[in-house]
């Protein structure tokens, strides 16, 4: 199945020197392309018309029609190409794209046009810019959505000073595009053909971005059907339907070896500009920390989309089980602890965009009191700290349930109203010898 969205694009176009290139000079690049795509497209007609009379000719005079591969040496659509191809600054792809389309309209409309119903093809300057599903590269930073658009062949880019893709930020306003997007850029969707136009109202470029994907069939969701979810140390996430064995869990450790990665980067960099005259050197503190700063900003985008990835596994897990609700404990984001503070963050984040999605979805989102849930044993519902003698295996002292220590909190967190069956539990455990947490 094939869909379209639009969004309005922001130039973000940047020079050989990493100045900022004006979104004026950009629209008129793509005006350009407009007027070079018109010419050719009006070729392509004129091609195809030429080869319709010679074909009619043709079979005037022998009674059968004019094989393409006899005559031409190929196909008409790739004879067709072979005459445009040259000469343009447009981007071989997009090219070959707006050709082939040209030459399928032409052979659509050729009886009606023939029996005088349709006047004969012809395009306007305005002519919608043809962009081939490779030339489209999205990507995620600091919030905002990007797209990278090859427009330009080589020829192009040197006449019009432009090394790179030509970059915009996407105006994404509305949550429907916004999943849209996140789905293309973790491949459960796939980019098409897209067309590029200018809004003459809004003096803004318009991608229609054309998207497909399988179309599975989506299960309803149960709201009785309880996901637990566990933001834990072992695993990042552990989640688990509530009842059954099959489990959801991300191993985790991405974020940390990344920024455990580029601190070590950071170190080096500063010895290097406290020893050395590197340029640094002389311009006070601020200039001389500059690469850390640099470096936060990285760790902080590399978490979003790392995130993000987390975040839509998890809700696509839980889609597919049909859990109509998810339960997890309510982290703050604060901590006292400065040490912990990145990686309890780190979870605070994680935990805001599993909400989001799972709203989008249309799972409800409950939070519970997770205390004594690492402690309890889903089984039997025995609660006792030395259920847990290592951190990562719960051992029931009383049943001798073994298993994951993660999977079991998450089976206990996504059971229906655990607050009140903890307390009654620790009311009725006779002598309650008080668990610590
Ligand atoms: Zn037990």
């Amino acid at each position: 199945m094939t869909k379209v969205t639009k969004v309005y694009l922001i130039s973000e176009q940047i020079d050989k020197d990493g100045n900022k290139i004006d979104f004026k000079k950009i629209s008129e690049l793509l005006w350009n392309l407009q007027r070079q795509t018109r010419d050719i497209k009006n070729k392509c007609v004129q091609l195809c018309w030429e080869w319709l009379n010679f074909s009619s000719d043709y079979y005037k005079k022998s009674e059968e029609y004019p094989k393409e591969k006899d005559t031409l040496g190929y196909t008409l659509s790739g004879f067709v190409y072979d005459r445009i191809k040259n000469g343009s600054d447009l981007y071989s792809s997009n090219l070959s794209t707006s050709s082939r389309d040209t030459c399928t309209a032409f052979s659509n409309y050729k009886k009606e046009m023939l029996n005088g119903e349709r006047s004969v093809l012809s395009f306007k300057a305005n002519q919608p810019l043809d962009i081939h599903n490779k030339a489209i590269k999205l990507s995620y930073e600091n919030g905002n959505f990007f797209v990278a658009l090859k427009m330009l062949n080589r020829a192009g880019k040197e006449k019009y000073g432009i090394n790179d893709d030509l970059r915009f930020r996407m105006q994404v306003r509305d949550k429907s595009v916004r999943t849209i997007l996140e789905r293309l850029m973790n491949d459960e969707y796939k980019v098409s053909a897209s067309k590029l136009m200018y809004d003459k109202k809004k003096k803004l470029w318009k991608l229609n971005l054309c998207y497909s994907f399988d179309n599975h069939v989506i299960s309803t969701l149960d709201p009785e059907k309880i996901m637990g979810v566990d933001l834990g140390v072992v695993y990042p996430i552990m989640a688990s339907v509530n009842g059954d064995y099959a489990r959801f869990s991300i191993k985790g450790g991405e974020i940390e070896a990344f920024r455990n990665r580029v601190e070590a980067r950071r170190r080096s960099l500063l010895n290097q500009s406290r020893y050395c005259g590197d340029g640094r050197i002389g311009h006070g503190r601020k200039k001389r920390t500059e690469p850390a700063a640099q470096i936060a900003d990285k760790i902080a985008r590399f978490r979003d989309t790392t995130n993000h990835k987390y975040s839509r596994a998890l809700i696509d897990y839980a889609i597919k089980n049909g859990c109509g609700t998810i339960q997890m404990e309510k982290l703050t984001g604060i901590t006292s602890n400065a040490e912990h503070f990145l990686k309890e963050w780190s979870y605070f984040d994680l935990q805001t965009k599993i909400e989001s999605k799972a709203k989008e979805a249309g799972i409800k989102v409950v939070y519970i009191n997770p205390k004594f849930t690492s402690q309890r044993c889903n089984k039997c519902g025995y609660i006792h700290t030395d259920n847990r003698p290592v951190q990562a295996r719960f051992c029931c002292q009383k049943c001798g349930y073994e298993e994951n220590a993660d999977y079991n909190a998450s089976q206990n967190i996504g059971t229906k109203h655990i607050d009140v069956i903890i307390e009654e539990t620790l009311k009725m455990q006779c002598e309650p010898e008080v668990p610590t947490e």
